[in-house]
């Protein structure tokens, strides 16, 4: 899977950007105009983008808005070119199987939780009188509509993946559409919208949130949960800067050709307000799925350092002590 997405990557990035340019050590503005990047901040239209790193993996710039401070891949990617990365994905399976672990179970769990709360639904009971409706944006396999399934919902979702339509059909009965959101034409009509790891790989993320607005009725429910530009990213780009800009590696596990975006958790809030919605609760959370020795090894860190740094780690983040990585909020949207 990520050998064809770099080759993907590489044939997006070619020509927009100059990779291992040696960067000034202060950021500076960009003002040349270039045709193959964004000239506008994605969520607030701000002209004043500051270059934070060129990208040393992926070639690709990535800048902040002064205005708004939200942090974003300034290369322009077109929604057929995106397309193409996720359907060529064959590793899909892997990549289910990797993420279906208890962990993952459980924070589908305790959303539904919270979401069923916010309806005043009754939390132990699966019936309810009118069965809320639920659309999950980027369903992947259907592992969370299966769960919000067996709580009560009628659930929807989209997919880009083919190999995920698929796989969501087969392993869960559940039928999942091919169409974008903003193509979506059932204005108003579902009670709850769930972006799980989403906002940050779209190509308008700001277009997502108000087209999740537009499909929710009247005082339905959104759930976010994303990675959030935290103390982690700060000290990433301080290792950038120091090494005039040639040294990425820790920053480019966060910001990818897929991860085109970071929100940090007061942008994210605003914006949301900005959207429509009133915020019933944002959380900051230590929350990992990958391996940690497979993350540690993509840091260049020997294979005999490895367990005992993977096992001191593991502990800090159980006990919430590492960095605060992903945010997870909810929201309702504003009678207007
Ligand atoms: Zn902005």
């Amino acid at each position: 899977m990520k050998g064809q997405m770099m080759r993907v990557a590489q044939r997006l990035f070619e020509g927009s950007a100059t990779a291992g340019t040696c960067l000034p050590s202060a950021a500076r503005e960009i003002d040349a105009p270039d045709p193959h990047a964004h000239p506008l901040c994605k969520v607030c239209q701000g002209r004043d983008l500051t270059l934070l790193y060129r990208s040393q993996k992926y070639g690709f710039q990535v800048c902040r808005c002064a205005s708004c401070r939200f942090v974003f891949v300034r290369n322009k990617i077109s929604e057929q070119e995106l397309r193409q990365m996720y359907s060529e994905d064959q590793g899909f399976q892997e990549f289910a199987q990797a993420m279906a672990n208890e962990k993952v179970e459980a924070r589908h769990r305790r959303a539904l939780q919270e979401i069923k709360q916010a309806l005043r639904m009754p939390l132990e009971s699966d019936v309810a009188q009118h069965q809320p409706v639920l659309f999950d944006v980027g369903s992947g396999t259907g592992a969370f509509l299966m769960a919000a399934r067996e709580a009560g919902f009628e659930v929807h979702g989209n997919e880009f993946s083919t190999t995920a339509i698929r796989m969501a059909r087969e392993t869960h009965r559940i039928e999942l559409s091919s169409l974008a959101i903003e193509e979506d034409e059932r204005s108003g009509y579902f009670d709850v919208i769930t972006l799980w790891g989403v906002i940050e790989h779209a190509l308008d993320p700001r277009g997502l949130l108000e087209n999740s607005f537009r499909l929710l009725r009247s005082g339905g429910l959104l759930f976010a949960y994303t990675p959030v530009w935290c103390l982690y990213d700060n000290i990433a780009l301080g290792f950038s800067r120091a090494s005039l800009g040639h040294w990425t590696r820790l920053l480019d596990r966060r910001i990818t050709t897929a991860h085109l975006q970071l929100f940090s958790q007061p942008v994210l809030e605003r914006t949301l307000a900005n959207v429509g919605f009133n915020l019933i609760s944002s959380e900051r959370v230590c929350e990992y799925n990958l391996h940690l020795a497979a993350y540690l090894e993509s840091l260049g860190i020997p294979a005999r350092a490895r367990g005992g740094i993977a096992w001191a780690l593991e502990q800090l983040i159980e006990r919430g002590l590492f960095f605060r990585n992903n945010i997870r909020v909810l929201c309702r949207k504003r009678n207007r």
